[in-house]
């Protein structure tokens, strides 16, 4: 007999802090691959004999913020641990690190996975979010190895899930949502490709039904969202198979190959490290003052979920919603687009999602180096709206000034592109379509609505492009009733 079993899954995300400085000295933060090895280094940040550590506001404020954004209960007071374990990366010997009172307490955060059509929304916890330092980074070759201490004090901020989510989708929506939340408040860029956001997943099994939570493996070495999801769904497997050949999980962190697509043992409980933490007696407990508290509020954008709620209250569905705050810069394009309130919301949805979204996806360019700010979309979409123009010959200038730049005024003008609505002219237009499509106005006339479409397209054709489509609709509709 098989169980059926249900996944229990929770995550621990790090999250470097895009402050200028590091986490305890003023070295410059997260310099990345083309500086120099060792050159964003100091005694402090290199853990020499005698130093002390001294925390950096910038690091904090942003902990704060992205703990705001997660709906984390800010702690007034919070103190820092030493984390022991000895190993080449760790210059001092420890890791200071945030225990058991960290700078963002409880919170939650709102999912959103599913199908496009049927979107569905889930609450995930926040356990807490602690500020601690980076490593430094190593390298391994034959006989010797390598060690670069420029991210060695890098702030990091560590986010802990409850074990809230129940499949791979959650998982993956939630690793969305977390840095879709982090970009917003600007608390770190999320890159992964620079290890700015480093996942461990936490996966266990219990059968259907049961409350109690089975026991959990940790898998480490994810390298991005792709690897989470395929890392889930091949331990999920492996958990179930063992349960149901009467196996047992046993706890241990595993780790994830990408190549072999296959998790395997790192330790096991047993083999746990034992950090033997304690207070660290270098540094006093942050305590932040209560007007800096609300000064720091006082900067936070209206997050994604406030703008969703906007742009669906104006007439957007769930999904273009979603799409449309995906990140701050998009939501504040759209918000320009539509201002005037001249251009109807799905009509900039639309052009924003498939031809502005589209263009910058193939020259792999952000929002912020749009070539067609959001003031020129608006007004060239009140050209269309308007009637002025055609939705082709509106992609046609919107295409002439993302190559060339220029206003479309100007480029409509210049081209000559006025869209025909003059009823004599299209009127001669639709009566030769009709003689030379018997068949459609044949159908059409046995009551084949749809037939009409291959009338209109000949009206298009010879006015080559340039009729209005709706007043062709109308007076073809009128011409063969
Ligand atoms: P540790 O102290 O070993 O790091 P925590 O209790 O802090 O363990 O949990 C670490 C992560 O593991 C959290 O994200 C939590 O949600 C998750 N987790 C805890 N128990 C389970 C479980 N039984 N199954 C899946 N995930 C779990
Ligand atoms: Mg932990
Ligand atoms: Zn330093």
């Amino acid at each position: 007999m098989t169980t059926k079993f249900e996944p229990v899954i929770g995550l621990e995300i790090h999250v470097q802090l895009a402050s200028k400085t590091k986490l305890f000295c003023s070295c410059p933060n997260g310099v990345g691959e083309d500086t120099k090895p060792n050159t964003a280094v100091c005694p402090r940040c290199t853990g020499q004999p005698g130093v002390l550590p001294v925390l950096t506001e910038g690091a904090v404020k942003l902990a704060v913020k992205a703990g705001l954004a997660l709906g984390c209960k800010i702690n007034e007071y919070s103190t820092f641990s030493r984390k022991h374990y000895f190993y080449p990366d760790l210059p001092k010997g420890y890791q200071i690190t945030q225990f058991d009172k960290p700078i963002n307490g409880a919170g939650s955060i709102e999912i959103t996975f599913g199908p496009k059509e049927n979107l569905q929304k889930k609450k995930i916890g926040i356990h807490h979010a602690h500020l601690e330092e980076d490593a430094s980074k190593s390298a391994h070759f034959e006989d010797y190895s390598l060690i670069d201490f420029n991210r060695a004090g890098c702030p990091l901020l560590e986010i802990v899930s409850m074990p809230d989510m129940r499949s791979p989708e959650e998982a993956y929506a939630y690793l969305t949502e977390i840095k879709r939340l982090m970009k917003w408040v600007e608390a770190s860029n999320c890159d992964m490709e620079k290890g700015e956001l480093r996942v461990d997943v936490n996966v266990s099994l219990r059968p259907v039904g049961q409350e109690k939570f089975g026991t959990r493996c940790e898998i480490k070495n994810l390298n991005s969202f792709k690897a989470v999801k395929d890392a889930l769904y091949y331990e999920i497997n492996r958990q179930t198979e063992l349960l149901n050949n009467g196996g047992q999980v046993v706890q241990e962190t595993r780790l994830w190959d990408k190549e072999q697509n296959v998790t395997r043992p790192m330790r096991s409980k047993e083999d746990a490290l034992d950090y033997r933490y304690c207070p660290e007696p270098d540094l006093p407990p942050i305590v932040l003052k209560h007007e800096w508290l609300e000064e720091v509020k006082k900067q936070m954008p209206e997050l994604p979920a406030q703008k969703e709620a906007k742009f669906m209250a104006a007439g957007l569905n769930a999904y273009d919603a979603g799409v449309l705050t995906s990140s701050l810069d998009l939501a504040t394009y759209f918000e320009a687009v539509t201002a005037g309130e001249k251009v109807p919301v799905k009509t900039a949805s639309n052009w924003i999602q498939t031809d502005l979204l589209g263009m910058l996806h193939a020259e792999k360019k952000e929002i912020a180096q749009s070539p067609i700010s959001a003031q020129t979309l608006a007004e060239l979409l009140e050209m269309v709206e308007g009637g002025k123009i055609t939705r082709k010959q509106g992609r046609d200038v919107f295409d002439k000034i993302w190559q060339e730049g220029g206003s479309p005024k100007a480029i409509v003008e210049k081209l000559g592109m006025v869209q025909v609505s003059d009823e004599g002219q299209l009127e001669e237009w639709a009566k030769a379509a009709i003689e030379a499509n018997p068949k459609a106005v044949a159908d059409y006339k046995k009551g084949n609505k749809a037939a009409i479409g291959a009338l209109v397209g000949g009206v298009m054709k010879a006015s080559k492009g340039k009729a209005n489509p709706r007043l062709i609709s109308q007076l073809l509709a009128k011409l063969l009733a």
